[in-house]
């Protein structure tokens, strides 16, 4: 027997927890999340190399329905942030409604329902919420001679905690987050760094501390005051949009700050131009570090300003031509994100899949729902990420949207989205990133699908504007039932 739910959540990250939870806060009982993996977490259990952290403080990188008084320090480390998503599953139930070790491996729209294959069975879903991350399928580069190399190679998303480092000559090719976060703890371990850099980021002081005990034992205590500070951090992440977004002033002096915090650690002048970005600010995300430069300032640390062009044997050959003979190579490459591999999984009406739906990109109405594909609601896909704020304020906010819409729905009805509203978003997106540093700032970056130029991973707004929006959704998106309709009619 196949088994059926009301609703099936695919993936266990902060996305399929936040999903499970609204849904039960709206009533909505017959509920199961499908895992790939053996635990919970996501991006926090598969990304452990060494210095990985959040970059938005943790008490805003936190589902507003759950604080939690006791984070250690501003900027939590990884396995923190995994350990607290785990005590919110467990506390809240949600973790018993996990079926771990179980991929979703086809869905199609049969009609009336998700029909699903999974690797460990057949499953039918009425409403089917995707919650698969969007930063999950490492991003490998294709360089002659990588794969012959006689030394480990890792992905930075797919740490080998094996790997010795101190003493160690090692590679890095990257610096987007996870290479600028890496770099300084690797050099504090001992090993001696070569950093490949095609392009310099923009980088930011972070500052960040430890929090002290009468500090967590008054979060603790007076919840008021955990709710002014997350008030707080969450109007000076709001008020940062205007800096990536095209605010011309705004950006100007954030760039002046980022060129600051180089000068400050870095006096020679040949590897300050080496670090000094040459595309506008805003235009990838913009990093946070303060110990990045001094690292790379440091004798541990090589920076090879040009590319990873190929391997030979033990020795890696830059696109300047240089080359250097290391012992591991960790790729902090990042990831595929433009073209999700959900995307090929889902089959909706007409035999379409979600990934010929998209493409030349991703699309959506209101970041959430997808024209052709009843009944499905996708969180954290098309332009819900954000470059100045959390990334949870929007997932909470799109699951929030999902458990609503379901608990509304009248009894069998389906929920089709009209492929007016996506055109009419998609446009709206078009026209307003058209002058932005995102698409005109001169980079490459995983914010615009390279094969139409579109902004489809970022949300261009202030969440306060992605809420409103949300909050204010009427069913207009979704087409007006046949049924519906012949009930009216005399
Ligand atoms: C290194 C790194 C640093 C980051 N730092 C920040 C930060 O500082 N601030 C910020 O706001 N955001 C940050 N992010 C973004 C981060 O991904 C989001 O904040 C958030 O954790 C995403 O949650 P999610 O549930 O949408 O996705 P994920 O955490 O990726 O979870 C998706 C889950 O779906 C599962 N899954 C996927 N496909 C299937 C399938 N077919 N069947 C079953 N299960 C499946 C995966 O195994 C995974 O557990 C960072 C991301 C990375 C990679």
């Amino acid at each position: 027997m196949t088994a059926e739910h009301e609703v099936v959540v695919v993936g266990a990250g902060f996305a399929g927890i936040a999903a499970a939870l609204e849904l039960e806060a709206a009533g909505i009982a017959d509920v199961v999340i499908l895992e790939r993996a053996g635990d919970l977490g996501g991006t926090w259990r598969d990304n452990t190399y060494p210095g990985v952290a959040c970059d938005v403080p943790a008490h805003l990188y936190t589902l507003a329905r759950h604080p939690w008084p006791h984070w250690s320090r501003e900027f939590a480390p990884g396995a923190e942030i995994q350990a607290y998503l785990r005590r919110v599953a467990a506390s809240t139930g949600i973790d018993g409604r996990i079926r771990f070790d179980t991929a979703l491996a086809e869905a199609h729209w049969d009609g009336d329902a998700w029909a699903l294959q999974t690797t460990r069975g057949a499953r039918r879903a009425r409403m089917l919420i995707l919650a698969c991350g969007r930063l999950t399928e490492p991003s490998i580069p294709q360089v002659h001679g990588l794969a012959a190399f006689p030394g480990p190679v890792v992905h930075s998303a797919r740490w080998d905690p094996t790997l010795a480092v101190a003493g160690t000559r090692i590679a890095v090719v990257g610096t987007g987050a996870s290479g600028v976060q890496m770099v300084p703890e690797l050099v504090r371990r001992g090993a001696a760094v070569t950093l490949f850099q095609r392009s310099a980021p923009w980088v930011l002081p972070r500052g960040g501390r430890t929090y002290t005990d009468a500090e967590r034992h008054r979060f603790a205590s007076r919840p008021d005051v955990l709710a002014a500070l997350r008030e707080e951090l969450f109007q000076e992440g709001e008020a940062r949009h205007a800096s990536r977004a095209g605010d011309a002033a705004a950006a100007a002096a954030a760039s002046d700050q980022a060129l600051a915090h180089l000068r400050a650690h870095v006096t020679d002048p040949a590897l300050r131009a080496s670090l000094t970005p040459n595309y506008a600010f805003g235009c990838k995300r913009v990093l946070l570090s303060d110990d990045f430069y001094p690292a790379v300032a440091s004798d541990a640390v090589t920076l090879e300003p040009s590319a990873l062009a190929r391997v030979d044997a033990d020795t890696l050959v830059a696109a300047s031509g240089r080359r250097h003979t290391v012992d591991a190579v960790v790729l902090a490459t990042g990831f595929r994100a433009t073209r999700q591999p959900y995307a090929d999984l889902i089959t909706g009406e007409d035999g379409i899949s979600l990934d010929e739906h998209w493409a030349t990109g991703m699309s959506s109405a209101l970041s959430t729902i997808v024209s052709g594909f009843p009944n499905l609601f996708i969180l954290n896909g098309p332009n819900a990420s954000l470059g100045h704020n959390s990334s949870l304020l929007m997932l909470e906010e799109q699951a929030a949207y999902a458990a609503r819409t379901i608990a509304a729905r009248p009894t069998g009805a389906i929920l089709r989205p009209d492929p007016v509203a996506e055109q009419a978003y998609t446009d709206m997106i078009v026209r307003r990133s058209r002058t932005t540093a995102w698409v005109t700032g001169g980079c490459r970056s995983w914010y615009v699908d390279e094969r139409s130029g579109r902004l489809t991973l970022l949300w261009p707004g202030t969440v306060t504007e992605f809420r409103a929006q949300l909050r204010a959704a009427d069913g207009t998106e979704f087409l007006r039932e046949p049924a519906t309709e012949r009930s009216t009619t005399p």
